[in-house]
């Protein structure tokens, strides 16, 4: 069995999902493209919003010094900038679905890294009209694949996207929170203590901190944030 899939593997690598280089791994990065990815280390210890790189990650920014997140903690692989940009369209929009095994187990490395041990892992639902849109939802096909190495279930259809929220695409951090006010609601009981919100981009944090609330409010104890990425602060 293990001499069969070293030979199709050989014989039908992986590629590299930047370079196309063909590889003989699970993760499809090349060591170059992957060291080369702006990968989010300097960042608040709360929020992870990308800090400059002097400040290391043990600070809190200015926006969670002023008023705590609804969440405990939150995590990004990646700043959204450069290739990652492109990375994630290509999972988003389907035209790399494939993407989400790479993605998924990346995550899953980085979730090991900060020794949280969550009960679930709950993707951020879209609005059923949105889903028929795309025909899938990103963050549930990263999910599956966490949960299918880590045995951690993954929360389908407890929170549901109530109202469809217009795209949160050019609204700045205030408006982003408004669009999103009761957006979610919870359709059946949540029975975890630990909730891992998986996420693609986490941008001003308006969506995953109003689900974190949400949770929270229905006896959730503890709810953390995973992203592929977390985009830089708007100027
Ligand atoms: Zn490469
Ligand atoms: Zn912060």
């Amino acid at each position: 069995m293990e001499l069969a899939h070293k030979l199709l593997s050989h014989l039908f690598p992986s590629r590299c999902i930047l370079c196309q280089k063909a590889l003989h791994q699970v993760i499809e990065l090349c060591p170059e493209c992957y060291t080369s990815l702006p990968h989010n280390e300097s960042c608040c210890q709360r929020c992870a919003l990308p800090l400059p790189e002097e400040l290391g990650n043990s600070i809190l920014c200015g926006r969670c010094i002023s008023k705590a997140p609804a969440f405990d903690y939150a995590h990004s692989l990646f700043r959204y900038e450069g290739s990652v940009i492109g990375m994630v369209h290509q999972l988003k929009f389907g035209e790399k679905i494939s993407h989400a095994r790479s993605i998924g187990e990346m995550l899953w490395a980085r979730l090991l890294q900060t020794g949280e041990s969550p009960d679930c892992l709950l993707p951020v639902a879209l609005h059923d009209s949105r889903l028929r849109q795309r025909g899938f939802n990103q963050s549930i096909e990263i999910s599956r694949v966490m949960a299918k190495k880590s045995g951690i279930p993954v929360e389908y259809d407890a929170v549901a996207r109530h109202r469809r929220t217009s795209a949160q695409t050019g609204l700045d951090a205030k408006l982003r929170k408004k669009n999103l006010k009761g957006a979610f609601a919870v359709v059946r009981t949540i029975a975890y203590e630990h909730v891992l919100i998986i996420d693609d981009v986490m941008t001003t944090g308006a969506t995953v901190d109003e689900l974190a609330r949400l949770l929270k409010n229905n006896g959730v104890m503890r709810v953390g944030v995973l992203t592929i990425a977390r985009a830089p602060l708007r100027c």
